[in-house]
């Protein structure tokens, strides 16, 4: 009789973790806190809206496919992604606009056409770039477990791979090398943002995000991105994991050393030879094992920005040249980073990003009307803003710049999450993001998905590795999934 083993949490990572142990036929309960799978990428459904209130771009389907086909499904089964085209439209504060498209040979063309024939030169450059340090970074760094950082050592060959394409250097310069245009230089580098890291000053080692956006893809479920959990969850069960929903796990029980199961919250005992806990790391910490002391990088590390997001549905269709995703860059960048992520105030003069989901899937809101989504970044909680006083001036904010910018906003209904929204559910500081990727939270020095004192006890999640976003906390779960294998098949 297979092992049983507990999952805490139907987020993305649990549920990956789910389908990978299953595949491998493991016996698999998943608890939720929740009345349905997701975690942070939730949904509310409200006078005939439905609002995505997590992640909107979804990038690195195959990640999934293997995901689902590790449980035994295949993906066209479970979820219908279709590819946008353009993956965003970016906006500039002079009105100008350049649309990132879906093929290279177009977005040549689209820089050809908006910055001249150099830049769609050095686009072919940056293409080849990308690709390479996407390569190497992905088998070598980011689907891999480590046990320690001389772990590094061991592989000497990827990491001067790295240093030879650049990877250690400046993001901003890398950049840079390849476009003249400022407008392209933002495109490519904002992305450093989702790590948690100014653009300027990152490593170019992060340029492998953009590899996974702006050249690999953005996809649009079917139904939202809430399919994507839902599909998962499928897969899953098909397999034969049992969820339960609703139920919050109160306390991981050992015997002997050994992890032997979780408590409920309503008392009910769920024995298990391996436990892995999801939860913001810091949270998972508290409540499980306030015994313990984390890991350093939980006390004391350098949590990524936060986000405002605000969710309306409106009266109105989304005005023709709009697309599914919209970024609309502010006139200032470095400063606006320094202030953001250095002082950890508002942003001056803030970049937004605004997601129109009706746009791709009409069902997503009544007849003539829309679902928005706009996501400002913001500091997270260790730094000064009140948003007791705060909140109601940063909604007329984004009212009047939905306004400025053409949306509709006759609003029939809305919800606006704040730091303290993300605190309230759990997360460190008020931030949905985790631990930034700085290099000293990255790889081998992020941390670590076992606990060594508590033999049977692992991690996946944003919080540990390889990192946050739809691609990393599904790796994480493969991760988690494989130190799980490990652990039932000792001898
Ligand atoms: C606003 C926002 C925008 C984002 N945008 C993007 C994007 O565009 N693209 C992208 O790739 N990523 C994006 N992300 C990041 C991405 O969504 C996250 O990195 C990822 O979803 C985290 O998944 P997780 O499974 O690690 O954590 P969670 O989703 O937080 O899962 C943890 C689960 O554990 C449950 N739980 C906690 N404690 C208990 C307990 N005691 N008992 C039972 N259950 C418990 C929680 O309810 C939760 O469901 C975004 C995130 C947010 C919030």
């Amino acid at each position: 009789m297979a092992a049983p083993v507990v999952v805490v949490g139907a987020g993305l990572a649990g549920l990956a973790t789910a389908c990978r142990l299953a595949g491998a036929g493991h016996r698999v309960t998943v608890v939720e806190r929740e009345p349905i799978p997701g975690g942070r990428g939730g949904r509310i459904e409200r006078d005939g809206f439905a609002f995505d209130t997590g992640p909107t771009v979804m990038t690195m389907p195959g990640l999934l496919a293997d995901t689902v086909a590790a449980a035994g499904s295949r993906l066209p089964e479970v979820i219908t992604l279709e590819r946008l085209d353009p993956a965003y439209q970016a906006q500039y504060a002079d009105g100008s606009r350049i649309r990132v498209r879906a093929t290279p040979e177009d977005m040549r063309a689209e820089i050809a056409a908006v910055s001249g024939p150099d830049d769609a030169e050095g686009f072919d450059d940056f293409v080849a770039w990308l690709g390479a340090l996407y390569e190497v970074e992905m088998d070598n760094f980011i689907d891999r477990n480590f046990d320690s950082p001389l772990d590094l050592l061991t592989r000497p060959g990827p990491a001067a791979r790295l240093l030879g394409l650049g990877g250690f250097g400046r993001l901003g310069p890398a950049v840079r090398r390849f476009f003249d245009d400022d407008r392209l230089r933002r495109l490519f580098s904002f992305q450093a943002m989702y790590a948690g890291l100014p653009p300027e000053t990152a490593l170019a080692l992060y340029a492998v995000i953009t590899y996974m956006d702006s050249i690999a893809g953005v996809y649009a479920p079917e139904g939202g991105m809430h399919a994507v959990p839902t599909a998962l969850a499928t897969a899953a069960e098909r397999a034969g994991v049992t969820f339960r929903y609703g139920v919050d796990v109160e306390a991981v029980l050992g015997s002997g050393g050994e992890v032997a199961g979780v408590r409920l919250a309503d008392g009910e005992v769920l024995r298990a030879d391996a436990v892995v806990l999801t939860p913001d790391l810091p949270a998972a910490y508290r409540t499980f094992f306030p015994e313990l002391t984390p890991p350093l990088a939980v006390r004391r590390g350098s949590y990524s920005p936060s986000a405002v997001v605000w969710h309306l549905g409106v009266r109105g269709g989304l005005p023709a040249d709009r697309a599914h995703h919209n970024i609309h860059f502010g006139q200032q960048w470095d400063e606006a980073f320094e202030a953001l992520i250095r002082r950890r105030e508002l942003m001056p003069d803030p970049s937004r990003l605004v997601t129109v989901p009706s746009a791709s899937d009409p069902s997503l809101a009544p007849e003539g009307c829309s679902t928005l989504y706009v996501l400002e970044p913001v500091p997270n909680l260790t730094g000064p803003v009140d948003w007791t006083v705060e909140t109601p001036r940063m909604r007329e904010r984004l009212l009047a710049f939905l306004d400025r910018e053409g949306y509709p906003t006759d609003v029939v209904t809305e919800e606006l999450f704040t730091p303290l929204t993300w605190q309230r559910l759990g997360m460190e500081h008020g931030t949905p993001f985790a631990l930034a990727h700085t290099f000293a939270q990255t790889g081998p020095f992020r941390p670590g998905n076992v606990e060594p004192r508590r033999p049977g006890v692992f991690f996946a999640g944003s919080g540990t590795v390889p990192g946050v976003g739809v691609p990393m906390v599904l790796v994480s779960g493969k991760l988690a999934a494989e130190r799980v294998d490990a652990w039932l098949g000792r001898p």
